[in-house]
């Protein structure tokens, strides 16, 4: 079987360093094992998604020598597939419709998971409107159904999924039609991602992945979650704290190609280092 890696960056700001060495790792496990790179663009949070940052996305991984493999899949062409496979977990009887704004929920909250606040299940077995709701999984109900699962990763091995501490996650919702677990889960499976690379930021997600591909009858994959650029305290890189654009970086004439060899090489930019353990990102 072809081994098929991708890159999925969202377009809600301009790529830096961090998203530099994910695209490295991807496209590299994928030319080691003479498979494909393929690119995915996430961009379908209607509040924070911007168009204009797509082109530049596909120029700097260009410009770093990354060459795709195969169409970008836009997710925003994408929302019937992922509607549908809500309908099926409708149908199964797996969500249900929650009318709870999110301060509603910060205020209901007793703990903490891996995405925030959890949800203490208000709506729950309750009569709410379907209009404009969002539509949560019975987390329960799914674990249930699904029954013991495990993951591997290839370089932390063999996982139990137990994604029962993400509570009753929202899976569809009005302004992002789909959450990022169901349209990524739907993607791979559609992309036939056979590997999939990500920081370690989103290593617990893939507990809800994992449930999601037994509830929809989709193929399994192999995970590949890798150590996050840090800086000198330790927090991933952000551009909101200055870690430099690509787009600014190619504008200004560097070196692309020589910038993705040093990332290859582990030869980090002065004060950067490869973190693990990083905590999980909103
Ligand atoms: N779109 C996500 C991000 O930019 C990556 C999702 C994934 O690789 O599964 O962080």
């Amino acid at each position: 079987m072809t081994v098929r890696t991708r890159f999925a960056p969202s377009p809600n700001g301009l790529l830096h360093l961090g998203h530099a060495y994910a695209a490295v790792v991807a496209h590299d496990l994928a030319r080691a094992r003479g498979g494909e790179f393929l690119v995915r663009i996430e961009d379908i949070d209607g509040t924070r998604s911007r168009a204009e940052l797509i082109p530049e996305f596909l120029a700097d991984l260009e410009w770093l020598g990354l060459h795709r493999d195969g169409p970008v899949l836009h997710q925003s062409t994408r929302l019937a597939a992922y509607a549908e496979a809500g309908e099926r977990l409708k149908a199964m009887g797996l969500l249900y419709p929650c009318q709870c704004t999110r301060s509603e929920v910060l205020a209901a909250a007793r703990q903490s998971g891996p995405d925030g606040p959890l949800y203490p299940g208000t709506c729950r077995g309750r009569a709410v409107d379907p209009e404009g709701a969002a539509w949560r999984l019975d987390m329960a109900k799914a674990v249930a159904l699904a029954g013991p699962l495990t993951w591997t990763d290839e370089l932390a091995g063999v996982q139990q999924a137990d994604p029962q501490v993400f509570g009753d996650i929202v899976l569809l919702r009005k302004e992002a039609p789909a959450s990022y677990h169901l349209a990524a889960t739907v993607d791979d499976a559609a992309q036939g991602i056979t590997l999939v690379t990500r920081g370690m930021d989103l290593f617990q997600s893939t507990r809800v992945h994992r449930l999601l591909q037994a509830l929809l009858d989709l193929p399994v994959p192999i995970w590949h979650h890798h150590a996050l650029l840090v800086e000198p305290d330790g927090r991933k890189l952000a551009k909101r704290r200055g870690s430099p654009a690509l787009r600014d970086l190619r504008l200004a004439g560097a070196d692309g190609t020589a910038l993705a060899e040093d990332l290859r090489q582990g030869r980090l930019p002065a004060g950067l280092s490869l973190g693990h353990g990083v905590g999980q990102q909103a």
